[in-house]
């Protein structure tokens, strides 16, 4: 049966708050409490509601999950796989909830997630990983290579991933991994069905617990590894690099590891898409009279005729100059935007020829100025 989204099980919006999925999971997790309702189905609606809350109430699982949905987690919910991720495998959530108005001593003993026995036999893909590569402006327009180093969860070769050595049916459960226990609460006893505590639902317990990785089946192993950065990338963008992620359980493939840019600014070139922008600053005799400018781009430089009379704030494009898309051999555009700088200060004789120029009737020729002047005259 194929898992149902998360926030449809609870019936928010992906935008819930974090009151409102609370609310939410009160409001479910009485209506399916199984020592309330009889229905078949309750126990089943309960662990339902009961793991979607355990990750959407947790910023740091939710964010995984909005980005992997269930695969983030599902991988890890056997029992006694504790390494990685994500997980459900250590009980429920609940501290930060006070249920105990109606459902008193019930909750922390009952309704495992009982699946996880049947389902470390079977192999399963390993958990996806995700790195955050800071790059630089020009790394992320241009491309790179980048060596990261990565901490992934393998599988122990001295104990094949079991955890220990000198293997035996578990004695508490006889293998299946399950016990049933009686509970007694306020509304009189019922039967629960919870991972064995003793072999942590995997049926088999071991002589000798594998001193190499603690019982875990799975080490921690620094890796590094080498990360081709496409062109044209940009912060937020994500690449996959194909089973780097951590180690299958039982066989199964490793997950992914996706690598998430993180790019810096610029100075002096700002990036809007693949469009580049940058300023260009001239004086107000250059913008008068107009003037040739060497402008230096990402990559050479160009002559840029000014003309004259430049506004400031005038606009040129320069084509093809901008960021290339990623995989693509189309390229983005670069605008040049001009800003004339008014001198600060002047020497002597620059204030005498400014003095002078302000004997001649410069306004007269100008659209902007004898509009303005029109109209406060009336
Ligand atoms: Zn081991
Ligand atoms: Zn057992």
């Amino acid at each position: 049966m194929a898992k149902r989204d998360y926030y449809e099980v609870l019936g928010v919006s992906k935008t819930a708050d974090d009151k409102e999925i609370k609310s939410a999971f009160r409001r479910l997790a009485k209506q399916y409490h199984p020592d309330i309702n009889k229905d078949k189905d309750a126990p089943e609606k309960f662990k339902e509601v009961q793991e979607a809350y355990e990750v959407l109430s947790d910023p740091q699982k939710r964010k995984t999950y909005d980005q992997f949905g269930h695969a983030a987690f599902e991988n890890n919910a056997g029992g006694s796989y504790g390494g990685g991720f994500g997980g459900f495998s250590s009980g429920f959530g609940f501290d930060d909830i006070d249920l105990s108005d109606i459902l008193s001593g019930v909750f922390g003993n009952g309704f495992g997630f009982s699946s996880s026995s049947s389902k470390t036999t079977r192999a399963r893909k390993g958990n996806d990983s995700l790195y955050k590569l800071n790059l630089t402006f020009m790394e992320a327009v241009y491309g790179c290579k980048k060596d990261i180093t990565v901490d992934v969860y393998e599988t122990c070769s001295s104990c094949d991933g079991k955890g220990g050595h000198g293997e035996a049916t578990c004695s508490r459960c006889h293998g299946s991994g399950t016990v049933t226990e009686e509970s007694r609460t306020m509304f009189g006893s019922f039967m629960s069905k919870t991972t064995c505590p003793e072999c942590g639902g995997i049926g088999k317990t071991y002589k000798e617990q594998c001193s190499n990785c603690h019982g875990n089946g799975r080490v921690k192993k620094r890796k590094t590894l080498s990360v081709t950065v496409p062109a044209g990338v940009d912060t937020g963008n994500q690449i996959r690099l194909k089973e780097k992620g951590e180690a299958g359980v039982n066989g199964g493939p490793n997950g992914d590891l996706y690598v998430e840019f993180d790019v810096s600014n610029h100075q002096v070139f700002k990036r809007n898409g693949n469009d580049i922008y940058m300023e260009l600053p001239i004086n107000v005799i250059e913008a008068t009279l107009g003037c040739k400018k060497e402008v230096p781009l990402m990559k050479g430089s160009i002559i840029l005729n000014i003309p004259e009379g430049t506004q400031n704030g005038e606009k040129h494009k320069i084509k093809g100059k901008g960021v290339p898309y990623i995989n693509s051999s189309k390229t983005g555009d670069l605008y040049i935007i001009i800003k004339v700088v008014i001198p600060t200060k002047l020497d002597k004789k620059q204030r005498e020829l400014f003095n002078e120029l302000s004997k001649t009737n410069l306004d007269d020729n100008n659209d902007f100025i004898t509009k303005f002047k029109k109209f406060f005259k009336r």
